[in-house]
């Protein structure tokens, strides 16, 4: 069996805990407005082996430490799942531990993969159905699909919410957010991130049109502020 990686990285410290190898796989149904990996959108190659992929990551082993481990991303990890399923099968005999960084949406049957990793970083698009339809091109159904079998299988959560400027950057959106994630068991952390713009160039290389270029970056500190109120609003 084989799987259509795009890039691996051998030493990511944001992709969930402690030192990673963070690998990039191929593949998204989703098109998000501002994605930054376009060039991941489609099922290329199929470039690595199980046994390739594991020994990849196997050689990294020594950096991870006690907190350290793999985080699958992309693209959306999830379309690969049978892949997966078997690179993590090989990996948890090592005791690798498994990250996830998904927006949920795969073909169904999330099941097996998701009881071989250890956290799940979920990307959260969009609190409302409509909104979630307009930012990513698709419906928002599978995604509380995934969450619901996150729920019953009680992984561990990461959240992670793109703000971007006169889209969510606003107090109707913190409350949607904090409704939202209370049907989320399990978060143990949420994260902002700042919408940027840096990926203008890829869209222009790939001949696509980037839908977000009337959209300035999001200031960080302004992105930390709402962070800062978000969280106060959660201990409310
Ligand atoms: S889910 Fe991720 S990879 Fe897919 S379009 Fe959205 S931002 Fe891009």
């Amino acid at each position: 069996m084989k799987g259509s990686i795009s890039k691996i990285e051998t030493s990511g410290f944001v992709d969930g805990p402690g030192i990673r190898t963070v690998v990039f796989l191929n593949g998204c149904k989703l098109r998000c407005k501002y994605c930054h990996n376009p060039e991941m959108w489609y099922l290329k190659d199929l470039n690595y082996t199980v046994s390739e992929l594991v020994q990849k990551i196997l050689h990294n082993k020594e950096y991870f430490g006690k907190k350290g481990g793999v985080t699958f991303s992309g693209g959306e990890p999830l379309l690969q799942s049978e892949f997966l399923i078997e690179v993590c099968k090989c990996l948890k005999k090592h005791n690798i531990n498994i990250a996830l960084d998904t927006a949920g949406v795969g073909n169904g049957n999330y099941e097996d993969l998701l009881s071989l990793v250890d956290l799940v970083i979920l990307d959260i698009k969009d609190t409302n159905a409509a909104d979630y339809r307009e930012l990513t091109s698709y419906p928002m159904n599978e995604s509380l699909k995934f969450i619901e079998m996150c729920n019953q299988l009680k992984k561990k959560i990461w959240i992670r919410q793109v703000i971007v400027p006169g889209r969510n950057d606003n107090n109707d959106y913190l409350k949607s957010l904090k409704e939202f994630i209370k049907q989320i068991d399990n978060v143990e952390k949420i994260e902002f991130l700042p919408y940027h713009n840096m990926a203008i160039g890829k869209y222009k290389e790939l001949g696509i049109d980037y839908p977000y270029k009337h959209i300035k970056s999001m200031d960080k500190v302004i992105c930390d502020e709402l962070y800062d109120k978000f969280i106060n609003m959660l201990e409310d």
